[in-house]
């Protein structure tokens, strides 16, 4: 037996929803999943970083598609012990300015203060009508993070 998570995060890593908000997403949820165990917006204390939980990641720069994965590691250290109150970075192989958030991970991941969890939803995957009916609920664009543990 395996439990499936998923995780809806808003793209902007510092934002999260007011009360209605989060209330009318946790609903349209809820209907969207029936056979869910559990369906809440749960506030972390800051900034955490969503993932598959995946023992190998894979993250490449969104720029020039370069494999930053060894990098990456060191760079999500130091962003870690400042509490990943800042996420900007330079990317090691072209240079350029990017957020931790926006490198192309090859599992989705998302850093975020917040997230619609919805344990064990009965589904493997999520139409695009479905994300969308529940981003108008929150008001905020999110992005789906699976994790089967
Ligand atoms: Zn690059």
């Amino acid at each position: 037996m395996s439990d499936t998570y998923l995780s809806l995060v808003p793209h902007d890593p510092h934002w999260h929803p007011d009360e209605p908000a989060a209330a009318a997403a946790v609903n349209v949820a809820r209907g969207l999943f029936p056979q869910a165990e559990h369906v809440a917006v749960e506030s972390e204390e800051g900034v955490t970083f969503f993932d598959a939980g995946a023992n190998t990641e894979s993250v490449h720069c969104p720029f020039c598609g370069g494999d930053i994965e060894e990098w990456w590691g060191g760079a999500m250290d130091q962003a870690f012990a400042a509490g990943f109150a800042d996420l900007s970075v330079t990317t090691p192989c072209c240079h350029k300015p990017a957020s931790l958030n926006d490198l192309r991970y090859v599992w989705p991941a998302a850093f975020g203060v917040c997230a619609l969890t919805v344990v064990n939803p009965g589904v493997t995957s999520l139409a695009s009508e479905q994300l969308r009916a529940i981003e108008q609920a929150m008001r905020s664009p999110l992005k789906a993070i699976w994790q089967r543990l």
